[in-house]
């Protein structure tokens, strides 16, 4: 609970941990769902909403998954209503992630109703063939189909999740798929190439020989991706995340594009959330918190009235700021010295000088009078660059 006069936390996140069946790349917690488990998992939640409220003022929620769609419309109003009681609704951005295949218009209109302003819908492809291949349950047709109920109800803030680097896409398929779905005209879109993590099938399957990794078609792609959104009038303003930008609804003194999904720009400014749900992290003023990873046990855990919490790690201020300034160089406005400075504590220019000269020396970043940035090149390489700022 909060000391009496701490200023609130303003970012929520709850992972749902459902899924109609499991993706062949996917490591996230989900697992296939059964009615009682989730109606179980809706009363625990509930708990561990109470149990953090008083320590909450959400300018952004984000329910992510897993499947939040999957929640049939009684589930969705039992959580909702919670959290009109409690007084966690009325964020400015409420995003829940839908998978195209769960969408209906009584539930998005529940959805709306509450305050819910922004979807994501994941799309990953609009090959038919390609969408068997990643074990998507979804169609391309249940795309353009849900996408048009979200609009009819009300949505005006919506992102398509796309993939590339995917086994057996072709350049000619990732033009296409990148075609139709800018076509739609989303406010936003990320994209981001598939990721071979251990024990998945599609880890196994790479392992086994039965396709190649080709790097350089994977790095086309991403070139391709950023020269057709940005064609199509998107900012992009991270390395896998492009929104429509409109001055007038932009927030002042922002550099961001009006679209910018502001729940994921705190993650990247290193600023703190609660995370609730099974396997959900959180990190709340220098703590960070990891849930249990399996959805018996957090039940288990509210059902007594705890906290579901697996771990607790208060990092050194100085390791936690080399991560926040990791996460914040995936962004193309980089770190504003000043601002890393107020996020921080500490000094870009003092902590990591010789790391920021060598990546300006590699053609990577550009060091400039008030930020550091990474160049368009260098963002292909953020995982690698971001290396140098862990301590
Ligand atoms: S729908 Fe999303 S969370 Fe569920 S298995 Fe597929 S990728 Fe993973």
């Amino acid at each position: 609970m909060t000391d009496a006069g701490a200023i609130r936390i303003a970012n929520l996140y709850v992972h749902v941990p459902f899924c109609a069946q499991k993706c062949v790349y996917c490591a996230f917690y989900s697992e296939a769902s059964s009615g009682e488990l989730i109606n179980r998992y809706v009363a625990a939640l509930v708990r561990e909403m109470e149990l953090v409220a008083a320590d909450l003022k959400p300018k952004t929620i984000f329910f992510g998954g897993g499947t939040p769609s999957l929640l049939n419309l009684r589930q969705w109003e039992t959580v909702l209503r919670a959290m009109d009681r409690l007084s966690l609704l009325g964020a400015a951005e409420f995003t829940v992630e839908c998978n195209p295949a769960t969408v209906s218009a009584d539930k998005a209109k529940l959805l709306r109703d509450f305050g819910v302003n922004r979807i994501s819908m994941g799309v990953q492809s609009l090959d038919e063939k390609l969408l068997d291949r990643l074990g998507r349950i979804h169609s391309r047709e249940m795309v353009f189909k849900s996408f048009d109920t979200l609009r009819h109800a009300g949505f005006d803030n919506l992102n398509l999740d796309l993939m590339f680097a995917i086994p057996g896409q072709t350049m000619d398929i990732w033009h296409d798929t990148l075609r139709e779905a800018v076509a739609m005209q989303s406010e936003h879109l990320s994209s981001y190439e598939v990721i071979y993590e251990d024990d998945t099938p599609l880890f196994h399957q790479l392992q086994a020989g039965e396709f190649d990794v080709n790097e350089d078609l994977a790095c086309e792609m991403y070139e391709t991706l950023i020269d057709q959104a940005t064609t199509a009038g998107f900012v992009q303003y991270e390395i896998a995340n492009f929104a429509r930008d409109n001055s007038e609804l932009r927030t002042p003194n922002s550099e961001l594009p009006s679209r910018a999904c502001a729940h994921n720009v705190n993650y990247w400014r290193g600023g703190s959330f609660y995370g609730l749900g099974p396997s959900a992290t959180g990190y709340v003023r220098g703590v960070r918190t990891k849930n249990w990873a399996n959805t018996q046990l957090y039940c288990e855990q509210l059902e007594k009235g705890k906290r579901a919490i697996e771990s607790n790690e208060e990092l050194p201020p100085l390791k936690r700021a080399g991560e926040t300034a990791a996460f914040g160089l995936r962004m193309n406005a980089g770190w504003p010295f000043d601002e890393f400075r107020r996020a921080t504590s500490f000094d870009l220019r003092e902590q990591w000088d010789s790391e920021m000269n060598e990546l300006a020396g590699r053609g990577w970043a550009s060091r400039e009078a008030d930020r550091f940035h990474l160049t368009r090149q260098g963002l292909r390489f953020a995982d690698t660059a971001a290396e140098l700022f862990l301590r």
